[in-house]
């Protein structure tokens, strides 16, 4: 059986099964691969404190995030189209982690009452600009008070591309529980570590970043989260592609894209999920 490294934790900090390996070619450089629910993990995830500073300082990335922001139009509907075919109204909507606001913008357009939170003062100016008097945007860290500074329960929640920057994601499930009502919707979006492109890049895959993304999931790990915390599982599959609109997308590329979804092996895994009755 697999020997674990001695400096790692010598359980998953999901599962938290044994059943752990470093190294090996299904392994990322660095990272600690879970056999029974597929999480990937920093092998010194217990001494990381504050892993995503990335967004907080006038960074690149941030301005590649700001420049890149007109070309997601066609993206947003995309998820707003996968929001409504899960959730049949529309009501309250939170979404942390909001970025340029863009996606709140669009479901703003199509009658939701929305409110983002955004840590990044850079990326909350443009949100702010964004949404207008349309919706509201909390300048905070939802990881420093768990979204105490909202007063309201949302009848959805969604966290796009959050997850991977947290350390404990469980923690992070448990607070926005407690905003959700009885049967309130999660959607969560985030890495697949068992997409095909994962397999074939290994560490060149775009989403190894370990400084922004110290653990990567895969559907199994999610299901086993929001399954403990108390959520039914509503829709799971992976999307391919980017944010940034492509025109270059050939109809066989996105052939070959929809077959790989169907055997939930694209880049992005997407989940939606209800709270149920405590
Ligand atoms: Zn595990």
């Amino acid at each position: 059986m697999a020997r674990p490294d001695p400096t790692a934790p010598d359980s998953c900090p999901v599962c938290e099964s044994r059943e752990i390996r470093a190294g090996g070619i299904f392994s990322l450089p660095g990272f600690i691969r879970c056999r029974n629910c597929g999480l990937h993990y920093r092998k010194d995830l217990d001494s990381i404190l504050q892993p995503n500073q990335v967004y907080e300082s006038d960074s690149s990335s941030v301005q590649r995030l700001i420049e890149e922001e007109p070309l997601r139009k066609s993206y947003y509907r995309s998820q707003a189209d996968r929001i409504e075919s899960v959730v049949d109204f529309r009501g309250c909507l939170l979404e942390i982690g909001c970025g340029c606001g863009g996606l709140l913008a669009e479901l703003a357009s199509r009658g939701w009452s929305v409110e983002g939170i955004e840590p990044s003062p850079f990326l909350s100016a443009v949100a702010e600009k964004q949404i207008g008097n349309r919706g509201i945007i909390h300048k905070k860290d939802f990881m420093e008070d768990g979204g105490s500074h909202c007063s309201r329960t949302y009848q959805v929640v969604i966290a796009i591309d959050v997850l991977e920057h947290l350390v404990a994601p469980q923690v992070f499930i448990q607070q926005v529980s407690g905003m959700l009502p009885r049967d309130g919707i999660l959607i969560l979006q985030t890495p697949n570590v068992k997409s095909l492109r994962r397999f074939i890049q290994g560490a060149g895959w775009e989403q190894y970043r370990p400084d922004e993304h110290p653990l990567l999931y895969s559907s199994k790990t999610l299901r086993h989260i929001l399954t403990r915390a108390g959520f039914i599982m509503l829709h799971m599959k992976t999307i391919s592609g980017t944010a940034v609109e492509s025109n270059g997308r050939s109809r066989w590329l996105r052939g070959v894209q929809k077959v790989l979804n169907s055997l939930h092996g694209g880049n992005t895994l997407w989940v939606a999920c209800r709270k149920a009755a405590i």
